[in-house]
């Protein structure tokens, strides 16, 4: 293994900032920090360190691997993705992995198998994962050891009428299903507000950076920089053309650097002619089409930068957003495995 010629510069101090501000907007409910997808792209195993190390108790994934890769920490982990026949054994054994438990045949299986503490999911409309809210009237849970009653919002990055309708179907549920707590809210949810935060919040996108809600905006920070080194700067004579397709042509004589990136790392082609970088201090564009392992910028403005020189990509996630088309969590979890991931 060498260094990698591209890497995602993380930073520390922005990801428990972004964790502090969730905490706090969560009034008296915990905050918990959703680290499926390995953390968002991050690192879930350094993430959940980090977080943990500030305060953070409760940790979600999507699946029992990726449980399983968290299970040395020791730490409190909720699986979202419930309890298929082929997760019993390895569920049965954890100590500090607990399931959601979304079906009532899952539950059943849960109970059969003596399960202990475990997590259950509600569908209060979003249709997609949980039991009915009329199931938890009806003594499916009984005599099982919840620890917290989840329900999950479809909408809640913008005002509609179906937070509110959401959460008074949650909050009808409080007392009725022997949880110990209640948690409604992703990012979004907690600018809902002190209605939707009952005992625990679950942050994920803006942990690492995004800004889902304008309520987010000046509070949460970014914590994700690629960086990536220049294997190549030549001049490009006026008229002749960069990249597949020719799709961009020299107006004039112009400087290009060949960047180690492409959409195999999660920069999509939407970047073509479009992106943005800092070299050497100098804001660049991106031109000609995105590769898959390679982008050319016009460094004619940033006479410094040459071969081996590190340039930072543009990558403020809500601009990043609004450039691309891709949505801020498709442009973090989109980031691929050749980056080496380092912290700051
Ligand atoms: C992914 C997820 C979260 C976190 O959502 P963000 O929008 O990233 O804050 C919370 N709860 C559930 C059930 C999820 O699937």
């Amino acid at each position: 293994m060498t260094v990698s010629p591209l890497r995602l510069r993380l930073d520390s101090d922005a990801l428990i900032s972004n964790w502090r501000t969730l905490a706090a907007m969560s009034g008296a409910a915990a905050c918990g920090a959703a680290v499926k997808a390995n953390g968002y792209g991050l690192g879930a195993r350094d993430v959940a360190q980090r977080l943990a190390g500030a305060g953070c108790r409760d940790f979600f994934v999507a699946t029992w691997n990726e449980a399983a890769a968290l299970a040395d920490l020791g730490l409190p982990v909720s699986v979202l993705h419930g309890l298929r026949e082929e997760d019993l054994a390895v569920a049965l054994s954890a100590t500090t992995l607990r399931p959601v438990l979304n079906t009532v045949r899952q539950v059943r299986r849960w109970r059969e198998a003596g399960g202990g503490a475990c997590d259950v999911m509600v569908d209060t409309g979003m249709n997609r994962l949980g039991i009915q809210p009329e199931d938890v009237g009806a003594g499916v849970l009984d005599g099982l050891q919840v620890e917290t009653l989840l329900s999950h919002l479809a909408s809640a990055d913008e005002d509609v009428p179906l937070n509110r309708l959401q959460r008074d179907a949650f909050a009808a549920l409080a007392g009725k299903s022997g949880a110990r707590r209640m948690s409604l809210a992703n990012s979004a949810g907690i600018a809902l507000g002190p209605d939707y935060a009952f005992d625990l919040t679950r942050p994920g996108v803006a942990l690492y950076g995004a800004v889902p809600v304008a309520a987010f905006k000046g509070q949460i920070r970014q914590v994700v920089t690629p960086e990536v080194q220049v294997l190549q700067r030549r001049l490009v004579p006026a008229g002749q053309i960069v990249g597949y397709n020719a799709t961009w042509t020299a107006a004039a004589d112009t400087e290009v650097a060949i960047v180690n990136l492409g959409y195999a790392d999660g920069y999509l082609r939407c970047f073509s002619g479009k992106g943005r970088a800092r070299a050497g201090g100098i804001d660049v564009p991106v031109i000609g089409r995105v590769s898959m392992d390679l982008t050319a910028l016009d460094v004619s403005a940033a006479p410094d930068v040459a071969e081996g020189d590190w340039v930072a990509i543009d990558y403020a996630l809500p601009a990043a957003a609004a450039l691309s088309g891709l949505s801020q969590y498709e442009l973090l979890t989109g980031l691929g495995a050749r980056f080496d991931r380092m912290w700051y």
